[in-house]
């Protein structure tokens, strides 16, 4: 009887865990559909960056940095070579691997994986491989038996299909003992050489359940797993055993399937398509962020089949298929961003000097491409011209001049979902950001405190001069302290007067509220209006109601009217970033308004604010008195 033996890569009783490499293969531009030639969104900036217009600002790109990036000109043979071969002599040692391609339908998955007659694929490759790397073993005679076989299965609709089996039902996966993930009932099939490989593989591949979209013909709605098994049975005693286990995955599309027009049965197998990929995702996650946390692998079928095969000892790699043109740019987008979340970069420098919004001339984009090694598409050739290479006659469309509002509710939703670490380490940049604030808050109202003793002593001196009517007139007609600044601090008289002001307008509710600048104000005798108002009415406890009416009338009305159109264009199309520039806009509320927004549209009114959770009647007074006034400065 031979004995199984566990196998921790050379480490016996480790629990190491491996990251998830990620290559990313750009496919060549071949949009016979894109009648507009609005040419390409993404380009190759190098052999491991790449780089995507921002959706947000076309003035600027996405950049991307992967384990490794192939360019459109890369043939099967390389993304064999360096994505593949290099994991498969761990099968012939008892290790598993595993080899995905993921991206939207049409950007290349099935024939990265598959390939043509012409030009075959990572499977057929790498099973002639394993051939080969065993034919080498048994001519070395080490001892050892080796023995290879293959079983075919798709996961559609969550459940585990058996492809060398037609007909047959969803299957059940299992774990042993030895926590190797194991499907009892599924067939398997010993293979003697590549030949007998493509014998049962062809046919096989034919059972596939696809699907004709309005995305692709054959689209695949599920996820197509090959498993090449090698065991390796030592001749003589103690008759060791080790199985080698080597997946090649053909994932379903990762489009969103909202745009594909799928209805009833197909929105079904859509969901449960996104429930398998939205938990390879997490789990992807969590072994690359090397967290230390639970890997979700239980929460989807896809995963938990690969769960011996993906992380823990295993040499897995997902290559991350996407399309050039403008038309996948959602899903491109959202492709990227599940390959590599944290590695975002914003470039402006670079963009600046090269792709000018809404001018990235197709030609210079190639001859880039070309230099960068890729190939670009030739579409629109033009000379090295220096600026006026930026200049296209014909602007490609991008994504954020199309006014598709739905495609950037999608981002936006999107975006959301993906505040990873990129997240964190802006949380953090506003934390110091907060902290600074506070800082310049704590100045200004020393500032303010010298201010106002000052203040006191020119009164003072002042009143001794002037008899005590003239003092009180002057008081309340003009701005006394510009006038007495003149005498007490100099450069600084103008913020004297307002920090006292701003600063009694949004500490009782936000104590790191951004203080307002003096330029912020309409002008001096609104400024004085206002602070008196305040003053008298105010008294630094609860504002009662009729204070924001005194407040407004004090406020020229068409100003006001475009200043609170000004607040409500904010609210309705700005950025989490824009809506935090807002006063009294944190990240939650900023946060809280974008989930409004997706969910009910545009905000109508100002006042539909009051419907957002945690915005009371009189948080919105504060609100509004706050960003009106600072915004009529602006
Ligand atoms: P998916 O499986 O992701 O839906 P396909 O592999 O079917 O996409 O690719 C869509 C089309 O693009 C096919 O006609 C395919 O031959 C072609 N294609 C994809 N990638 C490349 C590539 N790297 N070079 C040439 N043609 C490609
Ligand atoms: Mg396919």
């Amino acid at each position: 009887m031979a004995q199984r033996v566990a196998v921790n890569d050379g480490a016996p009783g480790s629990k190491r865990t491996s990251r998830v490499r990620v290559a990313v293969r750009l496919r060549p531009y071949m949009d016979k559909q894109d009648e507009k030639g609005e040419g390409t969104c993404v380009r190759g900036l190098d052999p491991q960056k790449l780089e995507i217009i921002n959706w947000r600002n076309a003035t600027e790109t996405l950049q991307y940095q992967f384990d490794v990036f192939h360019g459109e000109q890369t043939t099967q043979q390389e993304v064999f070579l360096t994505s593949v071969k290099p994991t498969l002599p761990h099968i012939l040692n008892g290790q598993n691997a595993s080899v995905f391609a993921y991206g939207p339908t049409g950007a290349g998955k099935t024939h990265t994986m598959l390939g043509s007659q012409e030009q075959p694929g990572v499977i057929p490759r790498a099973v002639k491989e394993v051939f080969r790397l065993v034919e080498a073993q048994e001519e070395e005679q080490d001892g050892w038996d080796y023995s290879v076989g293959m079983s075919y299965l798709e996961i559609y609709n969550e459940k585990v299909l058996d492809l060398l089996s037609p007909g047959s039902q969803d299957l059940p996966i299992r774990e042993d003992k030895d926590r190797n993930i194991l499907i009892p009932g599924l067939t398997h099939t010993p293979l003697s050489s590549f030949a007998d490989f493509d014998t049962h593989f062809i046919p096989a591949s034919l059972n596939r359940t696809t699907a004709s979209t309005k995305l692709n013909q054959r689209s695949s709605r599920s996820h197509a797993i090959l498993l090449i098994k090698v065991v390796k049975s030592q001749r003589g005693p103690p008759h060791r055993q080790q199985t080698g286990k080597l997946y090649l995955v053909d994932l379903a599309g990762s489009e969103d399937n909202r745009r594909t027009g799928n209805q009833g049965i197909r929105l079904k197998e859509s969901g449960a398509i996104n429930l398998s990929l939205f938990t390879l995702s997490k789990v992807v996650d969590a072994l690359n962020t090397g967290a230390g946390g639970r890997v979700p692998y239980r929460d989807s079928k896809l995963t938990r089949l690969l769960q011996d095969s993906l992380g823990g000892s295993a040499h897995s790699v997902m290559i991350t298929n996407i399309a050039p043109e403008y038309r996948y740019y959602f899903d491109t987008f959202s492709a990227l961003n599940f390959a590599a979340k944290s590695k975002q970069i914003v470039n402006r420098p670079f963009v600046r000097e090269t792709v000018l919004a809404p001018t990235i001339a197709p030609g210079k984009r190639a001859r880039e491409e070309r230099e960068a090694g890729g190939s670009g598409e030739p579409q629109n050739k033009k000379s090295k011209e220096g600026k006026k290479a930026e200049q296209s006659p014909s602007p490609p469309v991008h994504p954020h001049s199309s006014p598709d509002s739905s495609v950037l509710e999608r981002l936006l939703a999107l975006e959301k979902m993906m505040m990873g670490s990129a997240e964190r380490e802006r949380l953090n940049l506003l934390k110091t950001v907060a902290q600074s604030r506070k800082e310049i808050q704590m100045l200004k109202e020393k500032q303010k405190e010298l201010e106002d003793k000052a203040n006191k002593l020119n009164k003072q001196n002042e009143a001794t001069e002037k008899d005590s009517k003239d003092a009180l007139l002057f008081k309340t007609d003009l701005p006394p302290l510009l006038r007495k600044q003149s005498t007490a601090a100099k450069p600084r008289k103008q913020q004297a007067v307002v920090t006292p002001l701003q600063v009694s307008q949004v500490q009782p509710l936000q104590q790191s509220a951004i203080v307002c600048k003096p330029s912020q104000f309409l002008d001096k005798k609104k400024r004085i209006q206002t602070k008196v108002g305040e003053g008298k009415e105010n008294g630094g406890a609860d504002p009662p109601s009729s204070d924001e009416v005194n407040w407004e009338s004090h406020l020229d009305s068409a100003l006001l009217e475009q200043s609170r159109k000004k607040i409500l264009q904010t609210l309705n199309s700005g950025s989490l970033k824009d809506l935090k520039s807002l006063q009294l806009i944190g990240d939650k509320k900023a946060k809280l308004i974008m989930g409004w927004r997706e969910i009910n549209g545009d905000f109508t009114q100002l006042e539909d604010l009051k419907k957002i959770e945690g915005i009371t009647v009189k948080r919105f007074s504060s609100f509004i008195k706050a960003n009106i006034l600072s915004s009529m400065g602006k």
